[in-house]
């Protein structure tokens, strides 16, 4: 084993490939977690469970770690922000604070002439009337959802539903009529120096990612600005990791930025097969500060996410060579819960 140990906030699917990466790379991992149940802890010798604001655990937890990055993006800004007085927290907190909420998130895309969708700030329902122009929308909660959780379609004005908590704050987001959606991963290892991955082509289902796939069918002007708006982003918020900016393509084959991840993403996951350097890899040679790899595509490549009972089926299938299967050992299979994804890499004869 190397010297470093990183410690990994959060215990789910990509906490567990993080950590998957970086033994691979004599890394040491400390997952810490609120779910003693998470399946992260299967992935790593060390777990910590309990609330993030737990003083005890957090001073465990820094002790045994000398630098420390997270899986997802819903960590209270002043965890992080403690965190980093003491061991290095990257992606920087400050950048947390600015994605986690949707508002701040699409007005410093809109500062970078990235374009997006249009929206507004929603605090009441008299807010949304008055942007009627916004009707067909998307209401979102500015923070804590994601996967359409917290979302609500409002098709005309006259019908808001009575299920608005609007002690929360929103935005009102314009609805784009859909051609296609992609991601662009990009990891940053500081000033101007990247390691980027072709778009990749995203099916939803129920607002869930179902299929990813490349190459994405696309313009070679899409493509450019897709991967260009990446590269802005990361550069403007002084980025160090991997993220992935996810995008919508309309019928008219314009671009928009949709969100940000700062962290690995979901899309990603078949650059495990795909290509010489996964985005996990990646993004711990970034933390830890190693070496840049210069990344190669070495195969096209689809992926499903197994959704719910999905992952049934596939506990008992047999695989060909081309063929990866990765079961995130959840404790229990629920509904519209992401349990194990499933690669299929395009061999050729
Ligand atoms: P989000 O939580 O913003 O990632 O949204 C989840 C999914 O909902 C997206 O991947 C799209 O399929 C759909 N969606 C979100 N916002 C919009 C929008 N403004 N217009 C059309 N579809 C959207």
């Amino acid at each position: 084993m190397s010297d470093i140990t990183l410690g990994i906030i959060g215990g789910g699917q990509l906490g567990s490939l993080l950590s998957v990466a970086a033994n691979k790379l004599n890394i040491n991992t400390v997952i810490f977690s609120d779910d003693k149940n998470s399946p992260a802890k299967n992935f790593t010798k060390n777990f910590i469970s309990g609330n993030y604001d737990d003083e005890k655990l957090i001073k465990e937890f820094l002790s045994k770690v000398n630098v420390i990055t997270y899986e997802f993006e819903n960590i209270p800004y002043k965890i992080l922000k403690k965190l980093n007085e003491i061991k290095p927290v990257l992606p920087k907190p400050e950048i947390n604070k600015l994605i986690q909420n949707r508002y701040t998130e699409k007005d410093f895309l809109n500062k970078n002439n990235i374009r997006t969708t249009r929206y507004s700030l929603i605090k009441d329902e008299d807010d949304i009337k008055i942007n009627d122009g916004l009707i067909p929308g998307l209401l979102k909660t500015c923070t804590l959802g994601y996967d359409g959780k917290g979302q609500f379609k409002i098709d005309k004005k006259e019908n808001i539903s009575s299920e608005i908590d609007f002690t929360k704050e929103y935005i009102l987001e314009k609805f784009v009529k859909l051609k296609k959606e992609i991601s662009v991963i990009i990891t940053r290892f500081g000033h101007q120096r990247y390691e980027i991955y072709e778009p990749i082509e995203n099916l939803h289902e129920d607002q869930i990612l179902k299929h990813s796939k490349i190459p994405a069918q696309i313009s070679e002007k899409i493509k450019n600005q897709a991967t260009n708006w990446a590269t802005i982003i990361a550069e403007e918020l002084d980025y160090v990791g991997t993220l992935c900016v996810e995008y919508f393509i309309d019928n008219k084959d314009n671009l928009y930025a949709n969100e940000i991840a700062p962290r690995v993403h979901n899309s990603g996951h078949l650059t495990i097969n795909s290509h010489n350097v996964s985005q996990f890899e990646n993004h711990i040679r970034a933390v830890c500060g190693l070496e840049k790899v210069e990344t190669k595509k070495i195969y096209n490549a689809r992926m499903l996410n197994l959704i719910g009972n999905d992952i049934e089926d596939y506990r008992v299938k047999s695989f060909k060579d081309n063929e990866f299967f990765f079961d995130y050992q959840k404790t229990e299979i629920r509904e519209k819960r992401k349990m194990g994804h499933f690669t299929i890499i395009e061999k050729e004869n």
